[in-house]
C-alpha cells in the first residue's frame, strides 16, 4: 500500500541524441535514486552489460514476461522490445528510493495512464537545435549516414510527444540541463514553486519542427 514515505517515479524520455541516458546517469548517483533497469531484445552495444544497462533477452523470453503480465509497461523502439518488469519498481518505491526511467514516449504513455498511487514526474529531452542533434548523431556509434538520416526523421515524429510531459528541458550545456531537472525535482517535492517558461518551450519546439 503505498504512504507520504514512497519514493517517486522520475521518468526522462528524448528523441534520440538529447543526452537523456548521460542525465539519467548522473541523478542515479544522487541519494536514494535507482534506475530502472529495463528488459531489452536489443544485441548489447561494446562496453554494455547485461543486469547493469539492460537485462538482454531473446524475443521469446520477453514474449513470456508480456504473457505473464510482469511488464509496468513495453513498447518496440526501432524493431526491438523494451520494458519495464513492475516488480522492483514497486519494491524500491516501496523501500522510500526515488526510481529513475530511461524510456520512450509510449513507455511514459503507458505508465502515466497507470495512474499508480506513486508521485510520477515526466521529463522530456530536446536538442538545442537540428542542426547540433545532426552532428551529436553523425559523432556517436552511428557511422552510417544512413541510419543518422534515419534517426533525423524519427526526431521528427518522437518531438511531436513533448506535450505529454510535466517538463521539456533543453540539453544545451549538460551541467545547466542536469542542474535544471534537478531543481526541478526538487521543487516537486517540496510543492515550492517551479521556474519554468512554457512559452519559450513552445517556441523552442517549433524552431526544431520547422
Ligand atoms: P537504446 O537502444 O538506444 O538503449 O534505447 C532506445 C530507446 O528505447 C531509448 O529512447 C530508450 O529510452 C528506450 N527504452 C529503453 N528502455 C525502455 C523501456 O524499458 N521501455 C520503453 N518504453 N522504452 C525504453
Amino acid at each position: 500500500m503505498p504512504t507520504d514515505n514512497d519514493g517517486i517515479m522520475i521518468v526522462l524520455s528524448s528523441p534520440s541524441g538529447a543526452g537523456k541516458t548521460t542525465l539519467v546517469n548522473l541523478l542515479s548517483k544522487l541519494d536514494n535514486f535507482e534506475i530502472s533497469i529495463s528488459h531489452t531484445t536489443r544485441q548489447p552495444r561494446i562496453n554494455e552489460e547485461h543486469s547493469k544497462d539492460y537485462y538482454f533477452v531473446s524475443e521469446e523470453k520477453f514474449k513470456r514476461l508480456i504473457k505473464n503480465q510482469e511488464f509496468l509497461e513495453y513498447a518496440k523502439v526501432f524493431n526491438n522490445y523494451y520494458g519495464t518488469t513492475r516488480t522492483p519498481v514497486i519494491d524500491n518505491l516501496n523501500k522510500g528510493k526515488n526510481v529513475l526511467f530511461d524510456i520512450d514516449w509510449q513507455g511514459a504513455d503507458q505508465i502515466k495512464n497507470k495512474k499508480l498511487d506513486y508521485k510520477l514526474i515526466t521529463f522530456f529531452i530536446l536538442p538545442p537545435s537540428k542542426e547540433i542533434l545532426f552532428e551529436r548523431l553523425s559523432n556517436r556509434d552511428m557511422k552510417d549516414k544512413l541510419i543518422v538520416d534515419e534517426r533525423m526523421k524519427q526526431f521528427g515524429r518522437d518531438v511531436l510527444h513533448w506535450i505529454n510531459y510535466d517538463y521539456v528541458v533543453i540539453n544545451e550545456n549538460l551541467d545547466k540541463c542536469y542542474s535544471k531537472i534537478y531543481t526541478l525535482i526538487e521543487a516537486e517535492i517540496k510543492d515550492g514553486s517551479k521556474d519554468y517558461d512554457l512559452d519559450y518551450i513552445r517556441s523552442h519546439v517549433d524552431k526544431l519542427t520547422t
